[in-house]
């Protein structure tokens, strides 16, 4: 395994064509991890080449996520740096430059083959069982004539020159050790320029990690078939290549690749799914390293700390959202009580405004603490938060065997008389619920969950939640007054 040379220069270089997913989010936690861990730094690139899927609102929305994340770059299009410009759709001048430069070496040709020619020569590779690519029909052209054919406005691109005496191009991966691409799998001379002065891809990243300094690029294993080609451009350019590896692909349940097929895989999916940042940060970082011991649980600090490239994994990693459920749980736990409720607040202002509308933003606050060591995710806050706020009683399905027993006419009727007594909130109220359960259980006889449901069902609409008393604490008077008249009226019917 190669170390990373020093000082680390890391960069994530998303593609601005969508939200930012899981894939993606684990790359720049990990080159995050890496800069951190090695007194690095880490750019944030904008790959915005491809003008009609790249978008504004996508390059906002991936940097608002890496930041709620809590991942932060010390380089990019928001900040600034040494090396800008940090959006590819403004640096079409540095490419230029360093393109002619290949072209006055000689190390490029304009290509005028048609798409039509191309395809044919695919279709005749094909049948003759070959390797297929490009064939140099155009490298022969005499320069004069090329050029000629270039100033005239024929339509072309430029493909660079690759050695005629080479067979292979191999390099030491990071995560996966020596690699080696026989040169006939590349595809022929690769088209690196338009004829318009714009770069295709590969160019375009190389320029901008020469340009940038960048040491290594850790990267997922889908970028793997572009690393020999890219080589071949640092080779072209006369830079040496930064360090490459490639992170084994996070798969879904199934084992293919994780993808919306596997339902929600963006970042943004999981913030409305009430996930906290640092729970999310835990579970990635755990997909596709291992801090050596069979710790799970770990706050960003710690990750931080002991991250470590000779840890990196290269089997593929499984997503496992159960797994990233229950890290979050332990994440919840560990939240002081009055951050717990700030961020379960936060969590409701923005994904469930209608919750806080209608139980009230004061009695959430004194509501939310008996939910931190109770809930897996903020995503369960709505529903449990609801008998709070209005009547809503459960199903009829699930509130018919309770309405069935004896006892729960006598637990009505006492809670209809004694209600004026209940005290206005808190554990004052225990007291009651204690007289009232003491009462039922003299006139009815029934014990146990005979005794205890009708009162639940009475005072929260539901047959689970929370344990009583906590749940009656909150309770509003009005609602178990407006609850116990519809039960009167469902059980008489
Ligand atoms: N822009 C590429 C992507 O979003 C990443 C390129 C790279 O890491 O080299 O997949």
């Amino acid at each position: 395994m190669s170390a990373p040379q020093k000082p680390l220069t890391v960069r994530f270089a998303p593609s601005p064509t969508g939200t930012l997913h899981l894939g993606n989010a684990r790359t720049a936690l990990f080159n995050y991890l890496l800069a951190r861990g090695n007194d690095g730094q880490l750019i944030l690139r904008i790959e915005d080449t491809d003008k009609v899927r790249s978008t504004k609102e996508s390059e906002t929305s991936i940097l608002e996520d890496l930041r709620w994340l809590g991942i932060a770059w010390d380089f990019g299009p928001d900040k600034g740096g040494p090396t800008p410009p940090y959006r590819q759709s403004e640096a079409d001048a540095y490419y230029g430059q360093l393109f002619e430069r290949l072209r006055l070496e000689g190390k490029v040709y304009p290509c005028f083959c048609t798409p039509a020619d191309l395809e044919a020569e695919r279709e005749r590779q094909k049948l003759a069982g070959g390797a297929i690519g490009y064939n140099g029909k155009c490298r022969q052209l005499e320069s004069d004539i090329a050029a000629g054919r270039v100033h005239s406005g024929e339509k072309h691109v430029w493909r660079l020159k690759f050695p005629a005496d080479r067979s292979e191009i191999g390099f030491n991966d990071a995560v996966r050790g020596q690699v080696i691409f026989p040169l006939a799998n590349l595809g022929g001379d690769m088209v690196i320029f338009r004829g318009d002065g714009s770069p295709i891809f590969h160019f375009a990243v190389v320029a901008d990690d020469i340009r940038m300094g960048i040491s290594m690029v850790l990267r997922g294993e889908d970028h793997l078939a572009n690393t020999p080609k890219q080589l071949m451009l640092y080779e072209a350019l006369g830079a040496t290549p930064p360090v490459f590896g490639h992170m084994a692909m996070i798969l879904g349940p199934d084992k293919t690749k994780l993808s919306k097929r596997h339902g929600g895989v963006s970042v943004e999916y999981y913030r409305q799914r009430g996930i906290l940042p640092e729970a999310l940060f835990n579970y990635l970082s755990l997909l596709g390293w291992s801090p050596g011991d069979d710790t799970e649980f770990m706050l960003p600090a710690e990750i931080v700390r002991r991250f470590s490239i000779d840890r990196l994994v290269k089997s593929a990693a499984v997503f496992d959202e159960k797994k990233l459920l229950w890290l979050n749980g332990m994440h919840l736990r560990v939240l002081a009580p009055d951050d717990f409720v700030a961020r379960a607040s936060s969590w409701l202002e923005v994904f469930a405004p209608d919750t806080i509308a209608s139980v009230g933003r004061e009695l959430c606050a004194q509501i939310l603490p008996i939910y931190r060591e109770a809930i897996e995710s903020f995503a369960a806050l709505p529903a449990e938060l609801l008998p709070f706020g209005a009547v809503a009683l459960a199903d009829p399905a699930e509130l018919k065997s309770v309405l069935s027993f004896p006892s729960f006419v006598v637990a009505l009727n006492w809670i209809e008389a004694h209600l004026a007594e209940l005290p206005a909130a808190g554990a004052v109220r225990d007291e009651w619920l204690t007289m009232g359960e003491t009462a039922v259980q003299a006139e009815s006889g029934a014990k146990g969950k005979q005794l205890f449901q009708p009162f639940r069902v009475l005072i929260s609409g539901r047959t689970s939640g929370r344990a009583l008393p906590d749940v009656l604490r909150y309770m509003p008077k009005r609602l178990i007054e407006a609850r116990i008249a519809e039960l009167r009226k469902a059980i008489s019917v």
